[in-house]
């Protein structure tokens, strides 16, 4: 059996998995990342998890074939230079270099939405695929491109970012510092802000009992309760975020025809609830008109564990 570490280095957890050959994570080791901090400290503690999930796994550093670190932001895979990270705040830190030094094994770095989705491909709803895009709706939303079999991230590593593409010229504010990004509206924060919308101008809807009378207490759940209880102002706002997000999708299938797309994230738990109408309202955008050869929309299955994963096979892609 051959093993691999993958590291997933996010702003507040550092999460190393040992993943065997079979895609199964055999052993875990976390630590808190604690943003700000030195580069070199945060490395320290990347190593030092690495150890726990060896440790936990029964593996030596010696079974290991590779590792591979998944990181936000825009990571330069062949100078395995972290070129910029808000999440972090890293600036052009040589994360590959340092931790070479520090475990004298071969390192690969890649940014971990695009890590994400080639596990996907690997070990999820997209197994066995070679085109497929993977959007994950969380407070922001992540995504990954992979054709042929590939990640693809540009020229200059900073794709795959479509929480970015504009769905709506002149829209809401959106992190980046753009408006009317498909991140403002489909993002978990998208909807909160959608269904606050809806609360202000409905003081009668049950979305405020839902959220016990303080607006700021709305997450994305409530929404889809209040559909459930037949609210209108809940299934109005459901409704417009789930068309906003076939609008997006749609321009995301016109371009790239994946043979899947996946959808993870908190709100990927409504499961059908979510997808069967997205379907229904992406085929009248799709460009493609052969029912036989649409993109399938499907949930995400790898959950948080899909960055430890895709990271760990990384060494796959070099
Ligand atoms: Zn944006």
């Amino acid at each position: 059996m051959k093993y691999y570490v993958g590291i997933d280095l996010g702003g507040t957890n550092i999460a190393v998995g040992v993943v065997n050959e079979e895609y199964e994570i055999v052993g875990r080791g976390k630590l808190k990342t604690n943003v700000p901090r030195p580069a070199e400290e945060i490395v320290d503690d990347m190593v030092k998890a690495t150890h726990l999930a060896l440790e936990n796994a029964g593996v030596t550093m010696d079974q290991i074939e590779w590792i591979g670190i998944g990181s936000p932001g825009i990571a330069n895979k062949a100078t395995g230079v972290l070129e910029f990270s808000g999440n972090l705040d890293f600036y052009n830190v040589p994360l590959v270099g340092m931790m070479e030094d520090r475990v004298h094994k071969k390192v690969y770095l890649e940014n971990d939405a695009n890590a994400a989705a080639y596990a996907e491909i690997l070990a999820g709803s997209a197994k066995g695929c070679r085109d497929a895009i993977v959007i994950t709706l969380g407070t922001g939303v992540g995504s990954g491109i992979i054709i042929d079999g590939k990640i693809y991230s540009g020229f200059n590593y900073a794709g795959a970012e479509l929480g970015h593409m504009g769905i709506v010229y002149g829209g809401r504010d959106c992190t980046c510092g753009r408006k009317g990004c498909f991140e403002a509206y489909c993002s978990a924060t998208g909807l909160i802000n959608i269904t606050k919308d809806h609360m202000k101008k409905n003081p009668d809807s049950k979305l405020w009992e839902l959220a016990e009378g303080d607006i700021e207490k709305v997450n994305g759940r409530i929404p889809y309760d209040g559909m459930r209880l037949g609210d209108k102002a809940a299934t109005e706002a459901v409704d417009e975020y789930v068309n906003y997000m076939a609008y997006g999708l749609a321009s995301c299938i016109n371009i790239f025809q994946p043979e899947i797309l996946c959808i993870g994230g908190g709100i990927s738990k409504e499961g059908e609830t979510l997808l069967a109408p997205l379907r229904e309202k992406i085929a009248k955008e799709d460009f493609n008109k052969d029912p036989n050869k649409r993109t399938k929309l499907v949930a995400a299955k790898l959950g948080n564990d899909a960055g430890i994963i895709g990271s760990a096979f990384l060494g796959n892609l070099a």
